[in-house]
């Protein structure tokens, strides 16, 4: 299933190439997955048995260093995979200008059968054969989480890089998304979802598109279906709905709850934790493993956001929503996708939407290198300078405001708001030129294929400034 998902990316990229000037051989290196290395090594089980893990790293374009992706333990993961997902992350860097090439990790097992004992060993032993590669470091490939791995996991391979990197003084920017305590970032939890979230609320306000798609501009009162409450999904969904957006449909792996009029969040995730499905969720209208499929819901706007290939030539027909918003890494196929075209769904492409987590990454490993949290040295001092701003416009207004009211417009910002400023920004301007693209293609193509030119051309750019391609 997924060697094809390899082929459905370089398909898109083919797709995209033709609305390119660049020559063929440019075209053909930035397509070309640069290294890939498969790794095998024995792990002691918790029983005292041995198994052989089997695990991959790809880094997909080397036009930029380091490169980034994150990493995958799932038991279906393979090197089709791996490099299909690196080669996503190069075109997503590109698009949100995050200064990167592209990689991805994957190991082979299903997590959910390990101990936190076994889970450890597996990945100290990963990050040890990729330091021996070479494949791993702040300047060469910097890994994140990415289904079925952590902050935790990510805790384990900074600490395992730092002891067999003894003195680098910039260890901890081998990896991102770590815990805060192992120099991670205020966030970057939040940051998949959250960039999801701007990127949907931005191409909602344009009127125009809203109209065109027959919906009222802005994202208040949009009714959101979601699919995967992991990171992403769970995130996406808490910030969609904390913008005025109403959950109609939520599902994970056990099925899907529906209500049309909306489902509390906090809810569903405290009842699932309780009893481990969300499928008795009390206040659903429906739910079911099979009677309802959440890509199927009645809703505004639907947001994949658990794995590849989840909307195909056969579902796509029945999906509902008027925008799709692909939080999980290409969860349309390029038939579905086709066929949502046709059928005026607006499909809001993977490496634009959720391109939130890589920003902050970016955003974590310049922290990482200078040392220092953002906000440090400015807080403070920004609070003392608008706090004489606002004493000098009551005096000169004669208005006196509350000390709520004081507090808001007098405060500094922390780490947490300037990196949701910087996703902020970066979701919205990458957005604009995604469609400039589209409007310089005469709006002719979608915004996937705009997403995709809009990258080609970066890395084009990056290579021809090397003087080595025409
Ligand atoms: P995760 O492991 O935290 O969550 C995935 C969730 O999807 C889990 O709860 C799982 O049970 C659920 N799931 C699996 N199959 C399902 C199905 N058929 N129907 C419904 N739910 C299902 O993983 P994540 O980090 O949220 O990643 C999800 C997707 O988003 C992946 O495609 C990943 O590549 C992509 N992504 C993740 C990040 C990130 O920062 N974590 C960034 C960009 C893209």
């Amino acid at each position: 299933m997924s060697s094809s998902f390899l082929a459905q990316v370089d398909r898109i990229f083919d797709e995209a190439a033709k609305h390119t000037s660049h020559h063929p051989t440019l075209l053909r290196q930035i397509k070309t997955c640069n290294a890939v290395i498969k790794f095998s090594y024995p792990i002691r089980r918790d029983d005292g048995t041995l198994e052989v893990i089997e695990a991959w790293r790809a880094q997909h374009s080397h036009h930029k260093l380091p490169t980034k992706g994150g990493i995958r333990y799932a038991p279906d993961v393979h090197e089709g995979e791996v490099i299909a997902l690196a080669t996503l992350m190069s075109y997503k860097c590109a698009v949100v200008d995050v200064p990167f090439g592209g990689a991805k990790g994957g190991i082979c097992i299903n997590a959910k059968k390990y101990s936190q004992g076994e889970l450890e060993r597996i990945t100290r032993r990963y990050t040890f054969e990729l330091v021996r590669k070479n494949f791993i470091g702040p300047g060469l490939d910097v890994p994140a989480p990415d289904y079925g791995t952590t902050s935790r996991e990510m805790a384990w391979i900074a600490d395992t890089y730092a002891q067999l990197r003894p003195g680098e003084v910039d260890a901890s920017a081998c990896v991102t998304a770590k815990p805060l305590a192992e120099g991670g970032i205020r966030g970057r939890t939040a940051a998949t979802g959250r960039g999801l979230f701007y990127g949907v609320r931005e191409i909602c306000r344009d009127a125009a598109l809203m109209t065109s798609l027959g919906l009222t501009p802005g994202l208040a009162g949009k009714r959101v279906a979601v699919q995967g409450l992991g990171n992403v999904g769970y995130w996406a969904a808490r910030c969609m709905s904390e913008g005025g957006a109403i959950l109609v449909g939520l599902s994970d792996m056990e099925g899907t709850i529906a209500n049309p009029k909306g489902l509390d969040l906090e809810a569903v995730m405290a009842h699932r934790k309780a009893n481990g499905t969300i499928l008795t969720f009390p206040g659903a209208a429906s739910s079911s493993p099979r009677g309802v499929d959440v890509l199927e819901l009645p809703c505004d706007i639907l947001a994949p956001c658990a794995l590849e290939l989840q909307l195909t030539a056969e579902n796509a027909p029945r999906v509902q929503a008027k925008i799709v918003a692909e939080g999980a890494n290409g969860p349309t196929t390029p038939e579905a996708d086709e066929i949502l075209h046709q059928r005026g769904v607006l499909v809001i492409p993977d490496i634009y939407i959720n391109a939130g987590g890589v920003t902050v990454s970016y955003f974590e490993w310049l922290k990482n290198l200078s040392h220092v949290r953002f906000g440090r040295m400015e807080k403070r001092f920004d609070e003392q300078a608008f706090n004489r701003l606002v004493g000098a416009i009551e005096s000169a207004s004669g208005k006196k405001f509350s000390p709520e009211e004081h507090r808001a417009l007098a405060a500094g910002a922390d780490e947490e708001d300037l990196v949701n400023s910087g996703l902020e920004e970066t979701m919205i301007t990458s957005w604009q030129q995604i469609k400039a693209t589209r409007e310089r293609l005469d709006n002719k193509v979608t915004p996937r294929i705009a997403a995709f030119v809009t990258a080609i051309d970066k890395i084009a750019t990056s290579y021809q400034d090397l003087g080595i391609f025409p």
